[in-house]
């Protein structure tokens, strides 16, 4: 069977491009390379637009179990070692933690209740059409095995290290355009405030520490580096997750869960080059829209997911091209990405310019979207 669109990746990306074709009618192959539920190596911190895109897909999270602790604030502090607090005002949309086991596989559970077909698969490359160039599919490696599955289009939403990009060239290899972080999760000895804190310390800049409160008495602790700069120094990434770690134990007593203690890449937003291809569109990680400020890229791969499902229904309809994917997410997510970008770039690499800009946020008036945009629009 040819199946209208195939889909790699079911993280928050895949599932909700999956969803978004599905609920417009479309045959839809969504494929993995692991079984669900499954981990994901993340901070777990979710912006309150996450909870207006569930809702916008019909999910319910109390009906369908997500498991997720409400935020109700956000703590910044400065490398000055000047801290500042803003409190989330109280809504019944809000912004929360969820462990990705748990929010991942409602997405994908949504995607399959919603009509998706999944199946377990490595996908190497992607099929295209000698003559066309067009892609027509995906090449899944089994054992010694190649096999070729077709569609009529696919969406590549296979991670930070997908195949897909690396095959058509969709990704730039910049090494400014990468970042690595470090996670793991703790039991808290004692319960501690539902506020997300950020620690921009000087030795970390332009990264950050995170502490996280998450469901079941735990926190999500972590350490966010921009790869170039982790590499000249020689920095040693479970070593500073332990110093901060320590740094925590007199405000947030905890206990590192040690198996939980993971690094993976981030693939930042940088520029605007396409993230198209005849018969094959980009999403989330694998076309490069993490937050370069904060290094969020949860929202963003839902937003580009669904940008990536809707125009996809519209092209097998005959009524529009791929570049008209290029044209939504220029418009909906890289001025956004584009301005944390800057602030990454100009403001957070020196820690003179960091103090100096965050002391204007002293400014009652300031405050409020002074630490929402350092804390990312999308996280
Ligand atoms: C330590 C850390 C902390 C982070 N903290 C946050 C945070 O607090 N908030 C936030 O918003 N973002 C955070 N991020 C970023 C966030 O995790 C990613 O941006 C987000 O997961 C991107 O979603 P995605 O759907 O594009 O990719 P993923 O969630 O990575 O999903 C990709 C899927 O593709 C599958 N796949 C990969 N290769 C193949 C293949 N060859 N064949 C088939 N399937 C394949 C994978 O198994 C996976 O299920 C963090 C990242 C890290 C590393």
């Amino acid at each position: 069977m040819i199946h209208d669109v195939i889909v790699v990746g079911s993280g928050p990306g895949g599932a909700v491009a999956a969803t978004t074709l599905t609920q417009q009618g479309k045959s839809v192959l969504l494929v993995d390379r692991q079984t669900f539920p499954r981990d994901k190596v993340c901070g777990d911190g979710l912006p309150i637009h996450v909870m207006l895109m569930l809702r916008e897909m019909g999910i319910d999270i109390e009906r369908d179990g997500l498991e997720y602790q409400r935020v109700t604030g956000l703590t910044i502090e400065a490398p000055s070692g000047k801290a500042l607090s803003t409190e989330e005002i109280t809504d019944d949309a809000f912004s929360m933690t969820s462990p990705r086991l748990s929010f991942d596989n409602v997405l994908h559970q949504h995607a399959i209740k919603s009509g998706a077909q999944f199946e377990v698969m490595n996908v190497i490359k992607p099929l295209i059409d000698d003559k066309s160039k067009r892609v027509i599919g995906v090449i899944e490696r089994r054992g010694k095995e190649q096999i070729e599955h077709e569609a009529k289009m696919v969406i590549a939403a296979d991670g930070a290290t997908s195949a897909l990009a690396r095959a058509m060239h969709g990704r730039t290899a910049d090494p400014q355009a990468i970042a690595v972080s470090i996670r793991a999760y703790a039991y808290l000895k004692k319960p501690m405030p539902s506020c997300v804190y950020f620690y921009f310390t000087r030795d970390l800049l332009p990264g950050y520490a995170w502490i996280f409160p998450t469901a079941g008495n735990r926190c999500n602790i972590g350490v966010y580096l921009h790869n170039q700069d982790y590499k000249s120094r020689g920095a040693d990434l479970e070593a500073l997750l332990d110093e901060f770690s320590a740094r925590m134990q007199r405000e947030f007593p905890h206990e590192i869960d040690t198996p939980t203690r993971q690094t993976w890449s981030l693939p930042l937003y940088a520029d605007r080059h396409s993230r198209s291809a005849p018969g094959l569109l980009f999403v989330g990680d694998a076309g490069g829209f993490v937050n370069a400020l904060t290094g969020g890229g949860i929202y963003p791969a839902m937003m580009t997911g669904q940008a990536a499902g809707k125009i996809a229904a519209k092209i097998l309809a005959g009524e529009t091209s791929e570049a008209e994917y290029d044209v939504a997410w220029q418009r909906d997510v890289s001025g956004s990405l584009g301005r944390a970008r800057l602030m990454q770039k100009h403001i957070l690499s020196s820690a003179k310019i960091f103090n100096s800009v965050f002391a204007l946020a002293n400014l009652p008036i300031l405050r409020g979207p002074m630490l929402r945009v350092m804390s990312g629009e999308h996280y």
